[in-house]
């Protein structure tokens, strides 16, 4: 192995231990953090006997996400990926329709255009965002896509290119104006996988509602946690209607009739978990502020190591820095570096697999994919828990 890189490595380790006052022990990815009202609310809600999929908290929740996300409406789902299917189903998807998506995303994106019967169609990723790149996406539907009628065509498929779903890549907000452009421009719809960015800014307004639909998850490794789950935002009063009839088995409200209109889901959040997500809400301006500071003390401390660069957030947005990240001046070493922050008790990851590798996928549509790649061979996420910088912060 080079010397040099080899320095760099054990100097990469040991910035890492000083910006988290941590010198042993293994320090995890994201890890989530109580210390609010979480017992307090979780034990009212047990106390209220309403536990499953109707309840104050649950109610509660959503007013909290709409308030804080400045959204019309949120409406709170089992899980991210259940919030997506919701969403791309009432964003107008339909079986044989195609679905513009990042190839450089969580599984879960891609999983929820498959479960509408739809196909996955891939774009490529700017190297600055980590997200969509407006500018090629628009250069590509002009070449590929044909008008008729209100719809896009894709010409080479045959079928209708129905919705694009841009994804915040680790908090970190995609390019909003020119995307909202382009999909009224070639009239589809836009949904927002904002499920790593609860707290994340473009422009002065928070993301997952600059289109038809967005989503938020609450895994247990995202900003706030509610266990598992999920939210849908909108701003338009029928989308919001529709989604949560949709999220809650399409029933007829009737004191006590079993009526239902068409085949629904059971993806209602529970009581309790919404109870849990009452409490983290509360202390999501705190858990932003501290993951912005452990992002100024990274950027510091490998701003001195020459071969690898910290990942900034976009002029144009305000990141809640949910995962930190470097990228590697030299791809070929990735997984050097990541060998050797796991044997010094380092839990980095790297980025996904790309979505259009996967075996499920690799016989999707795709547009050329460079940029996405080389994101892929050059990422390392690295330790992000608020609990590292929260107590001293
Ligand atoms: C976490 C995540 C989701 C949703 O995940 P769930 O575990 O279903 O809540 C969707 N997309 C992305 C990009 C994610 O990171």
């Amino acid at each position: 192995m080079n010397e040099d890189i080899s320095i760099d490595m054990e100097r990469a380790v040991t910035a890492i231990r000083d910006c988290l006052n941590d010198t042993q022990g293994v320090i995890g990815l994201s890890e989530p953090y109580f210390n609010g009202n979480e017992w307090r609310y979780v034990q009212e809600c047990l106390n209220s006997g309403w536990v499953s999929s109707a309840g104050k908290f649950v109610d509660r929740f959503e007013a909290d996400l709409a308030a804080y996300t400045g959204a019309g409406y949120a409406v709170a789902t089992v899980n991210g990926t259940a919030a997506l299917h919701i969403a791309l189903q009432v964003a107008g998807v339909k079986p044989g329709d195609e679905v513009l998506a990042p190839t450089l995303s969580f599984v879960a994106t891609t999983n929820a255009i498959a479960y509408c019967c739809a196909i996955p169609h891939f774009v490529d990723s700017e190297w600055r965002s980590l997200g969509v790149n407006p500018e090629v996406l628009r250069d590509y539907l002009s070449r590929i896509g044909t008008p008729q009628g209100d719809t896009l065509i894709n010409r080479h498929s045959g079928r209708p290119i129905r919705a694009l779903v841009v994804m915040h890549t680790l908090g970190h907000p995609v390019d909003l104006d020119p995307v909202v452009a382009l999909c009224e421009e070639f009239g589809i719809s836009l949904v927002e996988d904002a499920a790593e960015a609860l707290g994340s800014q473009y422009r002065g307004h928070h993301v997952g509602h600059a289109g038809q639909l967005g989503i938020l998850s609450f895994n247990g490794n995202k900003i706030v946690t509610t266990g598992g789950g999920g939210a849908i935002l909108t701003d338009d009063e029928e989308l919001a209607r529709q989604a949560k009839h949709l999220s809650t088995t399409a029933k007829l409200s009737h004191p006590w009739r079993f009526d239902h209109d068409r085949v629904g889901y059971n993806y209602r959040l529970p009581n309790i978990n919404a109870a849990l997500g009452c409490a983290q809400l509360e202390q999501l301006p705190a858990f932003v502020t501290a993951k912005r500071q452990l992002a100024d003390r990274y950027r510091a401390a490998f701003n001195s190591i020459d071969t690898v660069s910290f990942v900034e957030e976009p002029d144009y947005g305000r990141s809640n820095y949910w995962l930190h990240a470097i990228r590697l001046h030299d791809y070929a070493q990735r997984d050097l570096w990541l060998e050797h922050f796991h044997s010094s008790g380092i839990q980095v990851r790297p980025i996904w697999t790309l979505q259009n590798e996967l075996p499920m996928f690799r016989d999707t549509p795709a547009m050329p994919l460079p940029v996405a790649k080389q994101i892929e061979q050059s990422l390392i996420t690295l330790p992000s828990s608020v609990g590292l910088v929260i107590n001293d912060a």
